[in-house]
């Protein structure tokens, strides 16, 4: 016999010796078994300097109720786990860091040294997020975890690198980028973030070359313009035809720039003339590669101008944007001021407004890439979740640029790019490069730049199952099930997976991605440091257990759509343990039984139980099948709260406290079992922690419940024609009992019941259910409607109308009596209120909402007052 329950529940005590239990047993281990399926999931890699929040928590909750029921469903279910080493994010923790407590910054410290301090931070916090992980419950395969610059990870790396760059998808080149001049790094287009701005829009003169005319160029950004190298119109604009091919003169700079002619040029905007930036912005850079402008880059790293900006040399962007504009103003140039709202791209990390800037970079070729990756999606071979994310993909994967995939950091993958500073020759190698195959100089440097650091975590599917090598993993758990991610993160990361696995592994890396929302405030807010509004789901664990968050996390949820969190919802979902809870002592409390098969002979609330329960084992595995978590939580709380407690616990308590009939209490404890054990099994991928304690506590077989087989439907267990009548025979009670709640009967107020119907023998079954829940004293079956029923309360369902004598149900001298009471007091709070509002006084100087809230008050007194009178007179 198994160990009894404890009278309450508390989380704290069972959640880390039954994670250790589980952890120590090895239950989290999936191998490679040609018996079995694979199943697998690989994490999202956390940031290894994170902490673990609640978009975290959430995340991961999805994923372990997958693979907890794929495990039980007898599937070999690999949940991969590991960490990111998140280039920018943790590099600028460590310089904070060094700035705060040494006064230092990196190049104080040198890259060797520097790399040598954030390896250090990572030794120390890299494993915070992992520990966090684990209090959430999260069965992944520990001994397999993995990080995105660990020694396989870093070759996979070193691997695609090369490959791309042989096959010519990787280049370096001039081409413009984003770059953020706070950061000090190349971003590609997936990490700005743009925003609507109010700002102004300045026109601007340029007189012709050799004539009295002038064009009137309208820009947003005036202090680019000392990097301007020509004019551009577009070709049916009447107004400029006979300047194209002519010359203006940029002023202050005079330099002479050419008038062209472009399709790009929008005749409606502004004035119909463009200054054309190459440097400086991406369609002026596209139109200069069209009209071979030259291309002056006037900004330095940190967005000052630099030498090519003459004299606004060394002036900061803002700076240089006023003295250009009252240079231009002074010198007569200065045409017009409008107002005007423009989209500023800023950096998603630091918020800086972005510059976009040419410079030698690192890029992804993306048009070859990107057939197969959305090939791959139109045909279903990658199915999202909900469907509609495929949209926003592949729009994505159309318009897609090429990937830059440089960055200006020392914290992550070095690119490998070797050259040679005799020869000037530049080798692209998996090895590091020390003799220059070409002139065989020794004078080499590696490339500064390091990787974009999702060019790793686009690896991520196959590389942590060993790849480059040819691993049984590999083979066996690749490609991947299911990929759960939040919508943020599906150009970041879910698109470069897509093509890094179609073109490395020539196969999808999973089938499905399951996308999930944001987790909002209570009000719906996005949840931020600077609204102070985060909810430490940690905290949430140690006050209200694990199962508790993780039930309130997928309540209500859709895939796709935001949740709103608030401690209330954890509350009731911690309600909800400790109503299964206590069931489930009683019903152990009452166990004499060793073993929970299903007797031979079942009473008619028996097979409606294990009617339901059977339904509900379908309907939760095909709705998990389908994603639809919430549902089939709902329906667990559904089945649990109502049928379960409130309905079969109550129907067989007679049975279970009679000991003379030992076979009825006995196998009413069977099917107690039964129903309950295997309730907890479904319930389990949602609240491991308190299923494992009851399943422990109830007759079972084998070692845990996170590996006992995932209950299946069982077509004996079907009894839809008992059901059926024990379903309408319930309704009837229900109409009942709502009846004597509206009246105020007390459930000790016992009363006959008369039973009108045609389903006689159904409702003769049931009588006891009529004794036990509709508080009858004794039910009486009749053929008419009885005599005195005007005396009688009467309630009419579907199978039934039950009448119940009035006098039975209330004391009327008594009932008088309160009802009189009630309308004293009622009319005191009435004459009140009606006071205030029949003194001119009040109703002219209060505020209009505070009249009107009186008024209301009114409205539902008299309405309360009128439902006591009808009281009243249904006693006469
Ligand atoms: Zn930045
Ligand atoms: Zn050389």
């Amino acid at each position: 016999m198994a160990n009894e329950l404890p009278k309450t529940y508390d989380p704290s005590a069972v959640e880390d010796k039954l994670y250790q239990f589980w952890n120590d047993s090895g239950f989290f281990n999936a191998e490679v078994d040609e018996n079995k399926k694979p199943f697998t999931i690989v994490i999202p890699p956390p940031n290894v300097t994170g902490q673990l929040h609640m978009g975290h928590a959430f995340d991961e909750t999805l994923q372990d109720i997958l693979i907890r029921t794929k495990r039980m469903q007898g599937y070999s279910a690999l949940w991969m786990p590991g960490t990111d080493h998140a280039g920018i994010a943790t590099q600028i923790k460590v310089e904070e860091n060094l700035r705060v407590n040494e006064g230092k910054t990196r190049y104080d410290l040198g890259r060797e040294e520097f790399l040598k301090r954030v390896w250090d931070w990572k030794h120390q916090y890299g494993n915070r997020i992992i520990s966090q992980l684990k209090k959430l419950g999260s069965s992944c395969d520990w001994r397999r975890e993995r990080f995105t610059m660990d020694e396989g990870c870093s070759k996979a790396v070193k691997e695609v690198f090369v490959n791309l760059y042989e096959k010519g998808l990787i280049y370096k080149g001039s081409r413009i980028i984003n770059w953020c001049p706070h950061c000090a790094t190349a971003l590609s287009d997936a990490e700005v973030e743009y925003e609507t701005q109010p700002g102004k829009l300045w026109h601007i003169k340029y007189p012709i070359k050799d004539s009295d005319e002038y064009l009137v160029v309208a820009t947003t950004r005036p202090e680019t313009f000392m990097g301007d190298t020509g004019v551009a119109v577009n070709p049916n604009d009447e107004r400029y035809k006979h300047l194209v091919g002519k010359t203006c003169i940029l002023p202050i700079m005079n330099r002479e720039i050419p008038i062209f002619a472009d399709d790009y040029v929008d005749m409606e905007f502004g004035t119909g003339c463009v200054k054309t930036t190459p440097c400086h912005d991406p369609n002026d850079f596209e139109m200069g590669q069209r009209h071979n402008l030259e291309q002056i880059l006037v900004f330095n790293e940190d967005a000052t101008v630099n030498e090519n900006g003459g004299k606004y040399q060394d002036l900061d962007r803002y700076e240089c944007r006023k003295a250009v504009l009252r240079d231009l103003e002074e010198g007569g140039y200065l045409v017009k001021t409008e107002d005007h709202e423009h989209n500023v791209g800023t950096c998603y990390r630091c918020g800086t407004t972005v510059e976009p800037m040419t410079s030698a970079q690192w890029f992804v070729k993306m048009a070859p890439l990107a057939k197969p990756a959305m090939d791959v999606v139109h045909d279903g071979r990658v199915k999202f979740v909900p469907g509609r994310f495929a949209n926003t993909y592949l729009r994505w994967m159309e318009n897609v640029h090429d990937w830059c995939i440089s960055r200006q950091l020392w914290w992550g993958h070095r690119i490998p790019a070797y050259y040679c500073e005799d020869c000037g020759e530049m080798t692209v190698a998996k090895e590091d490069v020390t003799v220059c195959p070409k002139c065989g100089g020794t004078h080499i440097h590696q490339e500064e730049d390091v990787l974009d650091t999702w060019f790793s975590s686009a690896l991520w599917p196959f590389s942590t199952l060993g790849w480059p090598e040819k691993t049984r993993e590999l083979d066996y758990f690749y490609p991947t099930s299911v990929l759960v991610t939040g919508y943020d993160i599906i150009f970041f990361w879910v698109a470069r997976m897509i093509f890094s696995g179609m073109e490395q592994m020539h196969e999808e890396p999973f089938k499905t991605v399951y996308i999930h929302g944001l987790v909002r405030d209570a009000q719906g807010r996005k949840m931020s440091k600077s609204l102070g509004n985060g909810i430490d789901p940690l905290e949430i664990i140690e006050q209200y257990g694990a199962d508790a968050l993780r039930f309130t996390l997928v309540t209500g949820n859709s895939p796709g759509n935001d949740m709103r969190f608030s401690t209330e919802k954890v509350e009731a979902s911690r309600n909800f343990a400790n109503k299964i809870w206590n069931a489930s002592r009683f019903i152990q409390m009452n166990l004499t039984i060793d073993n929970a098969e299903l007797p031979a002979d079942l009473a008619l609330e028996d097979k409606w139980i294990l009617h339901k329960y059977n339904e509900l084992v379908k309907a939760v595995t095909e709705n998990i099948d389908k994603y639809e978590l919430g549902i089939a939580v709902q329906k667990l709380y559904d089945f649990i709260w109502d049928n379960f407690c409130d309905w079969y616990i109550e129907i067989v308590k007679p049975r279970l406290q009679n000991h003379d009939d030992v076979a009825a209490n006995e196998r009413a404890q069977k099917v107690l079992c039964y129903v309950l054990r295997g309730t907890m099994q479904l319930l389990h991928p949602f609240m491991p922690f308190i299923t494992e304690s009851i399943w422990q506590a109830l007759p079972h077989e084998g070692p845990s419940i996170m590996v006992s087989k995932w209950p299946e439907y069982q077509t004996e267990l079907c009894f839809a024609a008992e059901a059926e009548q024990v379903e309408t025979m319930m309704d009837t009670i229900r109409a009942i009992r709502a009846r004597r709640a509206e009246m105020n009967v007390p459930p000790s107020k016992r009363a006959q019941v008369i039973l009108l119907t045609d389903e006689r023998a159904a409702y003769e079954a049931g009588i006891l259910f009529f004794s036990k829940l509709a508080y009858a004293s004794e039910v009486i079956f009749a053929d008419a409607m009885p005599e005195n029923a005007d005396s009688m309360v009467s309630v009419v369902t579907k199978g039934a109308t039950a009448y119940m004598p009035m006098g039975e149900l209330i004391d009327f001298e008594k009932e008088r009596e309160r009802l009189n009471k009630e309308k004293a007091k009622v009319q005191k709070d009435l004459d009140f209120v009606n006071k205030k509002l029949n003194n001119p006084g009040f109703v002219a100087k209060a505020p209009a909402a505070v009249v009107e809230q009186e008024r209301e008050k009114v409205a539902k007194l008299e309405e309360l007052m009128a439902k006591l009178d009808a009281s009243l007179a249904a006693l006469k």
